[in-house]
């Protein structure tokens, strides 16, 4: 068998924690009970694991456990946010506010809304990726309802101020959602002191489970009316209507309680291999860093490189190491990306981009692997067509 190329797409998806699947393991044979089953023992044993995950947390983003809905990702989590609160606030307002640099999942339910008669404005990022606070405060509007702007980038791992985006949307009296999928378990998050009303979050960008995921709906201190997406059973305070999938669930909340207590040393790792790949990089010509350079998530380096060929360069990297250019989601398709046009470099257009994502399980040598072939790679591509 062929060695398989190293893993450099974490902001894609992270492998699973081995302690995660651990964790999950009783609850697909054991305790495989419905928690909304309230008659016998193996509903109650498997309402206790999700009541504790739930708890878990809770904790994380320090909110109350009601306040979480378990949701199958971080898309659900947005629709449900986004959809909801047009259905149940447009009798106040029918205007919402977001970022050109959102992820498609915020993007397209609000293009959405908008064919339903919703207005959006999807607010311009400054060059190194960060929203302008004062033209934010200047767009909101007596019918403003919400403003939805995400924790952290997938493509630029670029960090939005949310307590101060917070601070504005409340003094302002509007709902703030942000989609923190890149961001959880990596960034401490804090619902009160950043003002969040509204929170996506997923488990697999964190090494849990796929196909799990919350919105954190904010209860008190003013709460948040919301309309349900998926109507049925009636789980989840009928805002999520679905069996729970407990086995995802004890994963998450497994993944979430890792990453929030290795954080500090774990930030540290990353911020060393980023490092080290980027010094390595920088050495070449024509090469320059997309998003900023200190306020973004530690395993993320988004590169633009000139003179090659974007799908030349992924191709002969593809053996080595396994990385996106752009975003995963819009890799499929020849457009540029919608994030690194929005930076407005000019050469975005032509420069090929390179996203690395590194994770908890990569090594030095692995980085340094990859800068070397990476180097070689866009020499010769350079080379080439000189
Ligand atoms: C991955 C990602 C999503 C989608 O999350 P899923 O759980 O896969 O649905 C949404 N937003 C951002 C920023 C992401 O990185």
């Amino acid at each position: 068998m062929s060695v398989r190329p190293i893993y450099l797409d974490c902001h894609a998806t992270t492998p699973m924690d081995q302690r995660v699947l651990e964790a999950m393991m009783p609850y697909f044979t054991e305790y495989f009970g419905n928690s909304s089953s309230i008659t016998h023992l193996y509903g109650w044993e498997a309402e206790a694991a999700v009541k504790k995950a739930r708890e878990i947390l809770a904790t994380a983003i320090h909110c109350s456990p009601e306040e979480i809905i378990f949701t199958s990702g971080a898309t659900e989590a947005n629709n449900l946010a986004i959809k909801g609160i047009a259905e149940a606030y447009f009798t106040k307002g029918r205007h919402i506010i977001t970022v050109q640099t959102e992820h498609r999942a915020v993007l397209d339910p609000c293009q959405y809304l908008q064919s339903l008669g919703f207005e959006i404005t999807y607010l311009p990022v400054q060059a190194d990726g960060l929203l302008d606070l004062e033209q934010l405060e200047k767009t909101i509007r007596p019918d403003t309802i919400l403003v939805s702007v995400m924790a952290a980038n997938n493509e630029i791992g670029v960090i939005q101020p949310l307590e101060k985006i917070g601070a504005i949307c409340r003094q302002h009296e509007v709902l703030f959602h942000t989609d923190a999928a890149q961001a959880i378990g990596k960034i401490p998050l804090d619902v009160e002191q950043m003002n969040l009303d509204l929170v996506s979050l997923t488990a697999h960008k964190v090494y849990g489970p796929k196909g799990i995921g919350a919105l954190y709906v904010r209860r008190r201190n003013k709460r948040v009316r919301l309309a349900a997406q998926i109507q049925g059973g009636g789980q989840e305070k009928g805002l999520r209507s679905g069996t729970l999938v407990t086995p995802s669930i004890v994963g998450f909340a497994k993944a979430i309680e890792i990453g929030l207590a290795q954080m500090l040393d774990e930030t540290k790792h990353l911020r060393l291999l980023q490092e080290t790949l980027w010094n390595k990089l920088s050495q070449l010509e024509g090469i320059y860093l997309n998003g900023h350079r200190e306020k973004r998530i530690q395993g993320n380096l988004n590169v633009s490189v000139a003179g090659v060929n974007g799908s030349a360069l992924l191709l002969g990297l593809q053996s080595v190491v396994a990385v996106s250019s752009g975003s995963a989601c819009s890799s499929t398709s020849n457009t540029p990306s919608h994030v690194l046009t929005a930076l407005g470099h000019p050469e975005a257009l032509a420069y090929a981009s390179l996203r690395f994502g590194i994770g908890r399980f990569n090594t030095l040598s692995e980085i340094e692997q990859v800068a070397s072939s990476a180097i070689a790679t866009i020499q010769s591509l350079r080379g080439a067509t000189l």
